[in-house]
């Protein structure tokens, strides 16, 4: 089939990539046809040329808990979330403390906030904006999920570049320069690829082949579609690529964490809905900071005991909590109430749930 480059994005785009490139769609695409990966929220290769449309429900659903998370790991969550609220109006009207807790799990509680946000105001609005721009003013949509949204569920000519498709393209190309020069290199040729009539599964099938063929460790470049076109494969050391400068340690935060249990109930809180793990229902704790823990409040200077800590990472630091037992406090401190263990440990954030395990 006769790919037809998108022309618009060709002009923008330095086109000396793009015409190295220009038979990699066509190869791309036909072996997406053969290989696609079936997926809960994809319509199949074809299949949107025979009338098929994706709901962008669940395309949007589905980008939003992909990031940072596994495709297996993901799928739960996702069939969870359309079964309870199977429409973008459903999930508008849900109660936001629902929704925090079937995310819990998932980790990066803002995109579950801005989840809810973004559905509310889909709805008021009466319909999904359909263009990469107009997908970008909707809360929590940055320029990954606007364009994958666009391209998937609207066929708009957007790219849809994310992590793995920055290392496909680094390999592709053999980029070797400063990473930011690198990354805007990759995003303008990847745009100047889509294919006009067939973005959607443009971006599946580099999805597809990042997941599945070009993979961070082990490519396997004998069976690659597009190993003609690779740069890194020629070089003999493709797995090289990315070069990315090194990662700045992160800083190390510390902190206590409380379990109190009344039979078999413990006590948790709800945490203040902005900042880390906002709105959220958490175990009692202090304050998280560096340079050691921090003092108790009053209400915890009681007898208490240590069982060990738990050792959690979070985007932008690392987390070390000393888990205590405390047996009878004298007093507890407000908006604490007891909820049973086995029923509140899916609905704690995944740092909380590793120090009720370590207390059961
Ligand atoms: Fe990746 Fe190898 Fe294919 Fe290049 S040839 S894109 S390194 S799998």
């Amino acid at each position: 089939m006769a790919i037809v480059p998108c022309m618009a994005n060709r002009e923008k785009a330095d086109s000396a990539e793009a015409l190295r490139f220009a038979g990699l769609p066509a190869a791309l695409l036909d072996w997406y046809a053969r290989h696609a990966r079936t997926l809960p929220w994809r319509i199949g290769p074809g299949e949107r040329a025979r009338g098929v449309v994706p709901d962008p429900y669940r395309v949007w659903l589905a980008e939003i808990m992909l990031q940072q998370t596994t495709v297996p790991h993901a799928a739960a969550y996702f069939d969870k979330f359309t079964r309870t609220w199977p429409s973008v109006e459903a999930l508008a009207g849900a109660e936001d403390s629902d929704v925090m807790a079937a995310w819990a799990g998932l980790g990066y509680y803002a995109r579950a906030r801005n989840l809810l946000k973004c559905a509310r105001e889909v709805t008021a609005r009466g319909e999904w904006p359909r263009t990469e721009a107009g997908l970008r003013e909707l809360p929590g949509v940055g320029p990954y999920t606007a364009g994958a949204v666009a391209a998937l569920a609207f066929g708009e000519p957007a790219a849809a570049v994310d992590g793995n498709v920055d290392r496909v393209f680094a390999r592709l190309l053999a980029a070797k320069g400063d990473w930011k020069d690198e990354k805007r290199r990759i995003a303008e040729t990847v745009r100047a690829l889509v294919p006009a009539d067939r973005p959607g599964e443009f971006a599946e099938a580099l999805m597809d082949l990042g997941a599945t063929v070009c993979t961070p460790k082990r490519p396997n470049c004998l069976i690659c579609p597009v190993h003609e076109w690779c740069m890194g494969r020629a070089e003999g050391v493709p797995e090289q690529y990315p070069i990315k400068p090194a990662k700045k340690a992160k800083p190390v935060r510390f902190g206590e964490v409380y379990i109190i249990w009344r039979e078999d109930e413990v006590a948790v809180e709800r945490r203040p809905s902005s900042g880390l793990l906002g709105g959220m229902l958490g175990l009692p704790t202090t304050d998280w900071r560096e340079g050691g823990v921090p003092d108790r409040a009053d209400w915890a200077m009681v007898d208490a005991t240590s069982i060990g800590g738990v050792k959690h990472v979070f985007t932008h630091f690392e987390l070390r909590l000393d888990v205590l037992v405390i047996e009878s406090p004298s007093e507890l401190p407000t908006g604490i109430e007891f909820q049973s263990a086995g029923d509140v440990a899916a609905a704690l954030p995944t740092v909380f749930r590793k120090a009720l395990k370590l207390a059961s």
